[in-house]
């Protein structure tokens, strides 16, 4: 993300194309409500933080926001626009992985 070259192609923005496109994408855990149950009233939610501190505190901080939410920026040429936008996970829809 230079602002001068596409992210897909490595075609330069400034001086071949008239229109360049930023493409923001935002990967994010999902959440779903809670539901308790008298099994979780029995549960050490003390001991269970503890410990899940203690994993975290040995992980390294950027990777664990990133589990979190991961935000990319992508500057694109028209063609690569085009194209994300139809194959955003660079296959056509309906297509199977060989
Ligand atoms: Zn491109």
């Amino acid at each position: 993300m230079d602002g001068i070259t596409c992210d897909m192609c490595g075609k330069s923005l400034l001086v071949d194309e008239d229109v360049r496109y930023v493409a923001d994408l935002v990967v994010y855990a999902a959440y779903d409500p809670m539901e308790l149950t008298d099994r979780d009233f029995e549960r050490d939610i003390g001991a269970e933080i503890s410990t899940t501190l203690a994993a975290a505190k040995k992980r390294d901080a950027n990777e664990l926001e990133e589990e979190v939410v991961a935000l990319r920026r992508m500057d694109l040429c028209p063609t690569c626009r085009k194209r994300l936008l139809e194959e955003p996970f660079g296959r056509a829809r309906g297509s199977k992985a060989t």
